[in-house]
This record gives C-alpha cells, sequence and structure tokens, in this order.
C-alpha cells in the first residue's frame, strides 16, 4: 500500500503524507489498555491536521470520562487539584484550537467543549 495515495480516513483528502494514528498513553499519563474499546483494533491513516484533532479529540474522552467518574463520586484522576487545573486548560486550549478559522474538526464539536467546560466549572476545585 501506498499511503500517498491513499486518502485521509477522517476527511478523505488524498495526496497528502498520512500518519497512523495509535492511541499510545491517555491524557492522564495511563497507556490505553488494547482491550478496551476505545482502542484502534483497526489503526487509521490521518493526514497531519487530521492526526492533531484526532489528539484534541482523545484528551476531550479522557477528561469527559474523568468528569463523570468524579461527579458519580468514583476515583478520578481530577480529584487532585493539579489535574483538575491541567485538565481546565487543556479544555480552554482545544477550544481556541477549534474556534480558529480553517480548524474544522472532523471528530470534535466545538459546543461539546463549551459544554464540558461549563459543566466543570460548576465544581468544586479540589484541593
Ligand atoms: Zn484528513
Amino acid at each position: 500500500m501506498d499511503s500517498w495515495n491513499e486518502p485521509c480516513q477522517a476527511c478523505g483528502s488524498a495526496g497528502q503524507p498520512l500518519t497512523k494514528f495509535s492511541l499510545g498513553k491517555d491524557f492522564f499519563g495511563r497507556p490505553y489498555d488494547r482491550l478496551s474499546p476505545l482502542a484502534d483494533q483497526n489503526p487509521k491513516w490521518y493526514c497531519a491536521p487530521c492526526s492533531m484533532h484526532k489528539n484534541l479529540q482523545r484528551d476531550f474522552r479522557d477528561i469527559r470520562t474523568e468528569f463523570e467518574k468524579l461527579r458519580a463520586d468514583q476515583g478520578s484522576e481530577l480529584s487532585r487539584g493539579d489535574e483538575f487545573r491541567r485538565a481546565s486548560l487543556r479544555l480552554q486550549e482545544i477550544r481556541t484550537i477549534l474556534s480558529a478559522p480553517q480548524q474544522h474538526s472532523p471528530f470534535l464539536n466545538g459546543h461539546d467543549v463549551t459544554l464540558l467546560m461549563e459543566r466543570l466549572n460548576t465544581l468544586t476545585m479540589p484541593v
């Protein structure tokens, strides 16, 4: 397979160098469980902008999952003040990137990011 002639699996644009996307570690530095439903069983090939957006989506999902755990009073990475702050900053960063012109993400909706930020703000930051 010549990846130069294959279209990106997210946006479908062709003629660009593609990179294989693998999840690696999550936002909180934990390696992904290969058996987890989030792990890609079939690695996908994305162009550079789509790989970047895929990373944003991964961080967003990780943060949302931990937020749900925090709200449900289950053990959450966000119960640590520094991780909570880091996650808030990352969401701001993601929203800034998504609100820039020409930065339409094939994976992530800017509104969802804003919504999660608002929900996060209703919680008291852990100390
Ligand atoms: Zn693409």
